[in-house]
């Protein structure tokens, strides 16, 4: 992906009802689908989306009710199978990823459940970067391998590693891309043809990216999931997912087990996001800027002994910043000398900077991944996974660069 301008056609989906979208078959830039694509205006003819929260809808007649059921005619039934707040959320992030098919869950672990459920069975295999989020990885190997599915894990940016741990029984490829705290990337259009050649789909977490800054379907991906959470809201207020896809898996498989399952996104948390859609590009890309000169100005402090952003030239994926991702992102890690000592101090010492695990927010966080979230890991997974004693990693927010630093200034160790 280069450019943010690129034009689709995007339709409406016939499978589900209430789809067609405002802009139906136009072919305009995504800034214009962030903004303008899926609201359906009431006879009230209100500018901004309204939030429909009610849990069923209601029908003119028996027959018609019989009809909806039936499938014979689309509409609205009751919001756990669709909401048209939900559905314009849905709508919008499928325009933006360039899918067919959004379906929107009511977290980011759901809509990995999801995917799962609906897409493979048992005996079937996944396999997956080692680097994964903590709640991803216990869902494939407690959950998942209770029910006979198993994964297998490869490093998330060697694609020989992939080719070779293929097993005849492997199903679905998964990863995220970059990576947290480490921030190493997938290519994922080597990704998508090993796992075409060998009759998988390839699933990508694009949580850190979000469509604005990388879009996996146009690089051969046949699976996007989100934790909505975190860039799509932007501002940490609600929890939420999303899958996108072709019709057939996401449309028919995954929204198969969430109308059945249950776990579905509510009407007021889809219109947070939809709302979070309209200005997702804005912010990514200021993130980005503010991430980049954060990068830079840490590698000049001598208490700094490495810095991990894909935007620094020495970052091992360099070159696909520019081409499979638009922009480094708002991630950054870095080790500080010292070890977990240092890096606690450091912590401790900000004042600006939240001391919390989330990311993706207007407001800048700061972690100590060894001992958060990946403070599971065994002190040798740990180390070989790379995640130092001393790394620190900070989601950069919103807020004047300059005052980012002098907080982070503050608890560096001093000669
Ligand atoms: C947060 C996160 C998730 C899980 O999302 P929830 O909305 O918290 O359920 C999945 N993947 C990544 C990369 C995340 O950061």
């Amino acid at each position: 992906m280069t450019s943010t301008t690129t034009t689709e056609t995007f339709d409406s989906d016939p499978a589900r009802p209430d789809s067609e979208p405002a802009i139906a078959g136009s072919e305009v830039g995504f800034a214009t689908r962030a903004i303008r694509t899926g609201h359906l205006r009431t006879p009230e003819s209100e500018h901004a989306e309204p939030i429909f929260t009610t849990s069923s809808f209601v029908f003119s007649s028996a027959a018609e009710a019989a009809a909806r059921f039936a499938g014979d005619v689309p509409g609205n039934i009751y919001s756990r199978f669709t909401n048209p707040t939900v559905r314009a959320f849905e709508e919008r992030l499928a325009a933006l990823e360039g899918g067919e098919s959004c379906v929107a869950t009511a977290s980011g672990m759901s809509a990995i459940l999801a995917v799962c459920m609906g897409l493979l069975k048992q005996g079937d295999r996944i396999l997956s970067s080692r680097s994964l989020f903590g709640s991803t990885t216990m869902l494939f190997n407690k959950y998942l391998a209770r029910f006979g599915i198993e994964t297998d894990y490869v490093p998330l940016s060697d694609p020989d590693a992939w080719e070779a741990a293929v097993d005849p029984r492997t199903r679905l490829f998964f990863c995220e891309t970059p990576s947290n705290p480490l921030t190493e990337m997938a290519d994922l259009s080597r990704l998508a043809e090993i796992a075409h050649r060998h009759g998988c789909l390839l699933a990508v977490d694009n949580c850190f990216c979000t469509p604005a800054l990388q879009r996996p379907l146009e690089l051969g991906a046949d699976l996007v999931v989100h934790s909505a959470t975190k860039y799509l809201d932007g501002q940490g207020r609600c929890v939420g997912g999303a899958v996108v896809g072709d019709r057939k898996l996401v449309g028919e498989e995954v929204f198969g087990v969430l109308r059945t399952a249950g776990p579905t996104m509510s009407p007021f948390n889809a219109w947070v996001f939809l709302k979070g859609l309209e200005t997702l590009e804005l912010r990514m890309l200021a993130h980005s800027e503010r991430a980049a000169k954060l990068a830079i100005w840490l590698l000049e402090q001598p208490a700094v002994e490495r810095v991990y952003y894909p935007g620094l030239a020495d970052h091992p994926q360099h070159a696909l910043v520019g081409t499979q991702q638009r922009t480094g992102g708002g991630i950054v890690s870095f080790d500080v000398r010292g070890g977990k000592p240092a890096a606690w101090s450091l912590i401790d010492a900000t004042r600006l900077i939240s001391i919390t695990a989330n990311l993706g927010d207007v407001k800048t966080t700061i972690t100590h991944p060894g001992s958060t979230t990946h403070g599971r890991l065994k002190p040798e997974e740990r180390a070989a996974a790379g995640i130092g004693d001393g790394l620190i990693r900070v989601a950069v927010g919103l807020e004047s660069v300059g005052d980012i630093q002098a907080d982070l200034a503050r608890g560096l160790p001093r000669s």
